[in-house]
């Protein structure tokens, strides 16, 4: 979260500075198969951000010291490219990057059928080509897309979403401006069929009533963004007929 700041991130109408409404998204459009050697892949534009995900596996874990018997592990790495930000990013990873990859890994173990894999590995690279706050939540959208589409058995898709506190009011997914200079930012990650939280944080500080109206918006927007997810696997399902049929 930003300092004090004399920017107005929403005015008396409720209208914040790129003209959205207080649970209004910015737009999102999901690609799938977008790389050729991968087994599963997405591209990811949500507002200003741009992300690739690849994903490998599973395959056999390795080092064998890492192969859990009862399951398979899930290894995301989160990277964001030097010039994805305004002011070139040092390469390579760093406390943060680190911290998002193991919140990341964990919400889609969560998704992923992982006791049908013992001993073995799943990848799941996220490259962020361009950020403009939120990408580690665009990021697990587009990684729970890139998994469902390498074909690995799934008890539901991970959506992600943000809401925070922008000039004293609750607002749904943060853009740059109000990530930076907001009072509050909550990133959660959702399996949409069972409502089930399987990341959570907090930037700033919000009321148990802020905490609640929060949560509320990004429920009900995870479902929309589940249904933008579907759309991108069935368009690639319709493509894949397509050229079987050819
Ligand atoms: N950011 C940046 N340089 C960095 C890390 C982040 O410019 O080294 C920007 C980037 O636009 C990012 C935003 O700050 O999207 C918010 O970062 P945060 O750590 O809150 O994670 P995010 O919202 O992207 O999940």
């Amino acid at each position: 979260m930003g300092t004090a700041s004399d920017i107005k991130l929403i005015d008396e109408n409720n209208i914040r500075l790129d003209g959205r409404g207080p649970d209004e998204l910015r737009p999102i459009k999901i690609e799938t198969n977008v790389l050729n050697r991968a087994d599963g892949s997405s591209f990811i534009e949500w507002g200003g951000n741009k992300i690739m995900v690849a994903v490998y596996g599973p395959r056999e874990a390795y080092p064998k010291h890492n192969q859990d018997i009862n399951k398979a592990i899930v290894k995301a790495r989160y990277n964001m490219a030097a010039f994805s930000v305004d002011e070139r990013k040092r390469p390579g990873p760093d406390r943060r990057s680190v911290e998002i990859s193991k919140v990341v890994s964990e919400a889609l173990e969560a998704a992923i059928m992982v006791e049908l894999f013992p001993r073995a590995q799943i990848d799941v690279f996220i490259e962020v080509l361009q950020a403009d706050a939120g990408t580690r939540i665009a990021g697990l959208t587009a990684a729970s897309v890139a998994v469902a589409a390498a074909g690995i058995p799934m008890r539901d898709m991970v959506v992600g979403c943000t809401a925070g506190k922008v000039g004293n009011k609750i607002v749904l997914d943060l853009s740059k401006e109000e990530d930076n200079f907001g009072q509050a930012d909550l990133p959660m990650g959702i399996l949409p069929k069972s409502d089930r939280v399987v990341l959570m944080q907090m930037d700033g500080d919000l009321s148990v009533e802020e905490f609640e109206q929060a949560t509320s918006m990004i429920m009900k927007a995870t479902k929309r963004i589940a249904q933008i997810q579907r759309e991108a696997l069935t368009k690639k399902y319709e493509i894949q007929q397509k050229e079987q049929g050819e």
